[in-house]
């Protein structure tokens, strides 16, 4: 099912009638997700991606726009009627019921119509078990179960009712490293084999672009760009998405265009022809870096860290707006290690220009 979002906005008012003291959580949001794919919402704390599931799931009510299940417009439809299954970073399972009376606990809540035999449920319950690989957990209760059990149970529980949308609010935060890289293989393998559309909120862009189909990146309520991980990676709108994606960091200098070239401090990276004279800013993906001894960009080395195939080469340069810079290197490339200072060519593929004032991209 498709799940499109229009002009969706939320404000909370403040304490006081006073406009200053609203908080816009979500500002004039558009976007559609196509059916059966996983959909990573991605942004800082605060930025609203909470709000907006919320309005998808029918717990919060926008303040203007609307959203549409399908051709479905659903914005003012109860959250019991919407078939959402929704899963939260606090698994929130009934300590005092086990596995299996958890999982069947939403089917047990359906009326009318709805309202399924016990047999019914029974199976429903086994084949959701079976799904995230619970089903010979069924009679613990959750305080006998790690955390990532405790998550697959929860995840169970929102598939049982068969959703059309499934929404995962932060749902691996609270479990360790090696957990959370299992359990996220794992809902993108139960996502891809239910074709269920699914929303997926975190702040960790790295769990984001791992398992989504598209990512949307999200600042302060407001939509900064949406796309393929890799596509939104490579071709970041602004410097804020820019900044946001990859891990080490994009690399980011004070610059100046000049007659179609770019400059850090005095070393000319880039030409850029189309991008008009003035202070910018300059952003190297720590990937772009070419150790080069004519190579036009001149660095400080400060340490060289080996991690086996690559190495990380850790340099300082008076217009990097961090302290340190970063890069990394095929661990083949020699480099004079006793050396105080290091040369890199720039991939141009890797390099972004932005204005200094909008921060949009330029080159
Ligand atoms: P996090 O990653 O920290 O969970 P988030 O991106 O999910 O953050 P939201 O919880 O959606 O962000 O909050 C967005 C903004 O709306 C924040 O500034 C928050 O303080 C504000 N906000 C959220 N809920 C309410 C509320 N009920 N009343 C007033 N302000 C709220």
């Amino acid at each position: 099912m498709k799940v499109v979002l229009q002009n969706l906005t939320k404000i909370f008012p403040g304490k006081s009638k006073k406009e200053a003291d609203q908080v816009v959580a979500v500002n004039d949001f558009s976007f559609e997700i196509p059916d059966g794919k996983l959909v990573g919402l991605l942004g800082p704390s605060g930025c609203g991606k909470s709000t907006m599931l919320n309005m998808i799931s029918g717990l919060q009510k926008p303040t203007s726009g609307h959203i549409y299940f399908g051709d479905d417009e659903v914005t003012y439809v109860e959250p019991e009627h919407r078939g959402v299954g929704l899963v939260f970073q606090n698994y929130a399972l009934y300590p005092h019921l086990n596995v299996k009376q958890n999982i069947m606990f939403p089917l047990q809540n359906l009326k009318g119509k709805n309202k399924l035999s016990k047999e019914e449920m029974e199976k429903r319950v086994t084949e959701a078990a079976r799904f995230v690989q619970i089903d010979s957990l069924l009679d613990r209760k959750p305080a006998e179960m790690s955390g990532g059990q405790q998550q697959r149970v929860a995840i169970a529980r929102a598939l049982v009712k068969m959703p059309g949308v499934l929404l995962l609010d932060e749902p691996l935060s609270n479990l360790d490293a090696r957990l959370r890289l299992q359990t996220r293989e794992e809902i993108r393998r139960i996502q891809k084999e239910t074709k269920i559309t699914t929303i997926f909120v975190t702040h960790d862009q790295e769990e984001a672009m791992s398992i989504s189909d598209m990512i949307v990146v999200m600042k302060q309520g407001t939509l900064q760009q949406i796309g393929k991980p890799q596509d939104v990676y490579d071709d970041p709108v602004n410097l804020f998405v820019a900044k946001f994606l990859g891990t080490p960091p994009i690399n980011v200098f004070e610059g100046k265009a000049e007659n179609g070239k770019i400059y850090i401090g005095n070393d000319n990276v880039l030409y850029a022809p189309e991008v008009r004279d003035g202070e910018v800013y300059v952003g190297i993906r720590p990937e772009g870096f070419i150790p080069d001894p004519e190579g036009p960009l001149c660095c400080r080395l400060i340490n060289i860290e080996v991690m086996g195939r690559d190495m990380s080469v850790i340099s300082a340069n008076n217009s990097a707006v961090s302290e340190t810079v970063r890069s990394i290197i095929n661990s083949d490339a020699g480099i004079d290690t006793d050396s105080e200072f290091i040369r890199f060519s720039v991939k141009p593929h890797k390099i972004f220009v932005f204005d200094k004032e909008t921060e949009e991209r330029l080159y």
